[in-house]
């Protein structure tokens, strides 16, 4: 019962693993984009265990992978040739553009960006790295400097070497601006041509390389092309490409951190990155690669790689045959079941209809996102202050009990974060609107 669990988890488990919910919800079963707990009550998700069940819970398909799999082979570590982490890493590096073909395969988002930092140090031989600002990624030391939210960092932990660049965000940044062009926002961007603040913003990046970086150390900069735990938050158009750019002038390289947006979670592109019309350097992918089975990987250029020659790399489980067949089945149903267009076309039925929510609740102060990564930041009524924690808190709780789970980030934790399996429709769109509408309604009263 839930007593035994509580009980547990205050005896055996670390009192910084935080649940999402006050009142205990426990999932006991997943069928695509639903969740069923304990008592059988259905849910459905929104969050996608933090957008990582890309097609859907127990996907019959990738399920089948794996069962076929289990039966044949589980291990054999990358010292060995097995025939589906080729067929695999085949595959995978079909889905990149220009040069980017050498696949690692690993575990998590975590070791994909360490292995990231450390193959961009061996290329550039050299140390620092920037990022930006409340940016997450990864939990390990080494990425204590690299993530800058602040709820994940230990203060004596930081590893030294890591800056963070100003985050070029268009509600909160000290220079505001608009949003890229690419985004479903309705006058996201009027600027011709580049937004003029992403100049501001490259500005502050190239005075970060001209005094605080020591010269010649730059090894790399890293950013995700929507933000995702600080709450989808998009950046002005050009931005991107003018700090790869400038960067680049610097030595350093571009690693395009896709583990949220990858996988045509955007709608337009299979990447991210190809949305701002840049060609990275190194790419980090997680979460989605495995639809909830342990993978990730980190791909880059054969140069790029060849650089890392003077070590071995090993890996005792990454892109093992279990997870390698996953990821393959994984890309077949993205392929078979259109999932990149369902992305993009329920992806801007659901933002349409969330704006359409925005009039009537002042609760509502921004509304943001692409594809099926989207963002709704809660205010204080009439103002830009971030909603107290409690309210958001309460809100999240009734969409639950309601049927609906959400998720939440934002450096404020006060925006809503609506990344749910991409297998999902517009009945589910109409039905979570129609709780959201509840909540807030419940809220505003
Ligand atoms: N990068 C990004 C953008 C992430 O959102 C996360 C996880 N939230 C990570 C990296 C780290 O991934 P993992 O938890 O698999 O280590």
């Amino acid at each position: 019962g839930i007593e035994k669990l509580n009980k547990l988890k205050s005896e055996n488990i670390s009192v910084v693993v935080k649940d999402f919910y006050r009142k205990p919800l426990v999932i006991h079963q997943g069928h695509m984009q639903w969740l069923f707990d304990h008592e059988g009550k259905r849910y459905l998700d929104l969050f996608a265990g933090i957008v990582t069940v890309s097609v859907g819970h127990c996907h019959p398909t990738v399920t089948a992978a794996l069962h076929q799999q289990i039966d044949t082979l589980w291990h054999t570590t990358s010292i060995y040739k097995h025939p589906k982490i080729y067929e695999y890493v085949e595959k995978l590096s079909a889905k990149f553009p220009g040069d980017l073909k050498v696949v690692y395969l690993v575990n998590s988002g975590s070791e994909a960006n360490d292995l990231a930092i450390l193959l961009a140090r061996a290329y550039t031989g050299n140390h620092d790295v920037i990022s930006l600002q409340s940016c997450y990624h990864g939990y390990a030391s080494s990425l204590l400097g690299l993530t800058a939210t602040q709820a994940y960092r230990f203060p004596m932990a930081a590893p030294s070497g890591f800056y963070h660049a100003m985050l070029p965000d268009p509600l909160r940044g000290i220079w505001g601006g608009c949003r890229d062009s690419f985004s479903q926002v309705p006058g996201a961007c009027s600027c011709p041509g580049d937004c003029v603040t992403s100049d501001k913003y490259i500005h502050q990046l190239n005075e970060l390389l001209e005094n605080s970086v020591p010269k010649g150390r730059i090894a790399a900069f890293f950013a995700e092309t929507i933000q995702g735990v600080n709450g989808a938050v998009q950046f002005p158009k050009g931005y991107l490409r003018k700090a790869r750019e400038l960067v680049k002038n610097y030595g350093g390289l571009y690693v395009a951190d896709e583990v949220q947006t990858g996988f045509g979670r955007t709608g337009d592109n299979f990447w991210g990155f190809q949305d701002h019309g840049i060609q990275p350097d190194i790419v980090t992918l997680a979460k989605g690669i495995g639809n909830g089975f342990p993978l990730a990987a980190v791909v880059t250029t054969k140069e790029i790689a060849d650089a890392h020659q003077k070590a071995s790399y090993f890996n005792t489980f990454g892109g093992n045959p279990l997870a390698a067949s996953v990821g393959k089945a994984v890309l077949d149903v993205i392929e078979e079941e259109n999932i990149q267009q369902n992305s993009k076309i329920v992806g801007k039925y659901f933002i349409e209809q969330l704006m359409e929510l925005q009039k009537s609740y002042p609760v509502i102060g921004d509304v943001r996102g692409k594809g099926l990564m989207l963002g709704v930041e809660l205010v204080r009524p009439g103002t830009k202050d971030p909603l107290e924690v409690i309210g958001v808190a309460d809100i999240l709780e009734m969409a639950k009990d309601l049927g609906v789970m959400i998720g939440r980030g934002g450096r404020w934790n006060n925006v809503l974060r609506i990344k749910p399996p991409m297998c999902i429709n517009k009945e589910d769109v109409d039905f979570a609107i129609t709780v959201m509408d509840k909540v807030f309604k419940v809220f505003h009263e």
